[in-house]
């Protein structure tokens, strides 16, 4: 079965939650199952193998679950990018729209260097707001973007055309 089949097997649909109008896909069925945590690693992996990427880049919250070990198994390090308030000074931020709502991202300066070759990577894409911001916080501080690393695409909601101004290397293992 592909890796496709199996994770629209499990990811649960929740009608107008957090908000009325938002189908909410939720991943976290996919951790009750080992075996698929291993598919799913190693599906994220494949793609972004010998591409010589040095950090990969997850984003709040969702992006921290499957991020670190994509970082670990390509030889690069992890940094986190969050929500506004929660990592210590010195921070740059970004601020953006999002499907539901408005928020700002922050990132660590010296958590990313000039001539870093990054992946930005989270559960899903949907407007590509958030990817966009994260991705703009790498090349604010010097990095080249290479892609975009997701578990889910929101297809219909056009988020490509956002984050493809970073980057149009866009991978994501489902598609709607
Ligand atoms: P966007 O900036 O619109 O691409 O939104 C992407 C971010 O919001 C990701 O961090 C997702 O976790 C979350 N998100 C947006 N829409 C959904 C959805 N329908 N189901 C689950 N998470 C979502």
């Amino acid at each position: 079965m592909s890796i496709e089949t199996q994770l629209k097997a499990v990811i649960r649909e929740v009608p107008d939650f957090p908000i009325p109008g938002i189908n909410f896909k939720d991943i976290s069925p996919i951790f009750l199952d080992p075996l698929l945590m291993q598919d799913v690693i190693r599906a994220l992996v494949n793609e972004w193998q010998g591409k010589g990427i040095t950090k990969v880049i997850g984003i709040d919250s969702r992006g921290f679950l499957f991020g670190p070990q994509l970082a670990q198994e390509l030889g690069a390090g992890f940094v986190m990018v969050r929500k506004k308030g929660k990592l210590p000074p010195e921070t740059i931020s970004v601020s953006y729209s999002l499907e539901y709502g408005e928020a700002t991202l922050e990132s660590v300066v010296d958590s990313i260097q000039p001539g870093d070759k990054v992946i930005v990577h989270d559960d899903l894409l949907a407007t590509g707001g958030t990817a966009r911001a994260a991705a703009l916080l790498a090349q604010k501080l010097g990095a080249e973007v290479l892609g975009f690393s997701f578990l889910v695409h929101l297809s219909f909601l056009e988020g490509e055309a956002k984050v493809k101004e970073a980057s149009s290397n866009i991978h994501a293992l489902v598609t709607y």
